[in-house]
């Protein structure tokens, strides 16, 4: 740490928030302010809102090129710590042996070229045009993946999407996809469609689901596209 005094300015209830992301990597809105209010009852202290809490610690956390991220995914929203300084496929590299990366870079490039969805089959065929094995093999590692919060599986395990973690950490890699036009992060193809886009040629902008929804229930009149203001589909 760069600036010792800086830190310790910060309360016991911050040091304890953050350790909670230290811990867990991707926390989910709900479970995030089920803790936030643990914290708060634990230290007694007046009932702070998760965002104020992240607000507070992010202009600390960049001196140390680290900082609290938030993705939408699944109708959800997550918030992840982020290594700033990493390269992305240097950060890989310290978690998996070089042919899994060799497979994660596959399917990362073949998920960004088709909206951030493929099907299952592409994928294992990926890890064994990587070599990273036998189709046993290949699977596993899929599944490492998967566990590790890069990736998800669909209900019916016929595809395979990007999950939180990597819509986070690997931002600069996913230039290609398209952003939700309310908040700015990607926006993932769900079997393949992205299910709020505005039918009007010239806007064609995307939404999240979750953008959506919250949009919509506050702009019933005419259900106007936020940006072209026509009715949306
Ligand atoms: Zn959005
Ligand atoms: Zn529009």
């Amino acid at each position: 740490m760069s600036d010792d005094t800086d830190y310790a300015d910060l309360s016991s209830r911050h040091h304890c928030f953050l350790q909670t992301f230290i811990n867990r990597k991707i926390i989910e809105q709900t479970t995030l302010d089920k803790i936030t209010s643990a914290i708060n009852a634990y230290y007694k202290s007046p009932q702070q809102s998760s965002n104020q809490y992240i607000n507070d610690l992010n202009p600390y956390l960049i001196d140390f090129h680290i900082q609290i991220k938030t993705a939408k995914s699944q109708g959800k929203n997550y918030w992840a710590l982020v290594n700033l300084k990493a390269d992305e496929y240097s950060k890989l590299a310290t978690y998996y042996q070089p042919s899994d990366t060799i497979f994660f870079k596959a399917i990362i490039e073949k998920l960004v070229q088709n909206g951030g969805e493929i099907s299952n089959n592409e994928c294992l065929n990926l890890g064994k045009a990587a070599k990273a094995g036998g189709s046993t093999k290949v699977e596993e590692i899929l599944n490492t993946f998967i566990q590790d919060n890069w990736l998800r599986k669909s209900e019916d395990k016929a595809r395979v999407t990007l999950a939180e973690r990597s819509i986070i950490e690997l931002q600069p890699m996913l230039v290609d996809l398209p952003d939700c036009y309310l908040c700015s992060q990607k926006v993932l193809t769900e079997k393949g469609v992205i299910e709020y886009q505005c039918s009007h040629d010239d806007c064609a902008i995307q939404l999240h689901t979750l953008c959506a929804k919250q949009w919509f229930s506050t702009h019933t009149k005419s259900n106007p596209c936020p940006n072209c203001k026509k009715p949306f589909k």
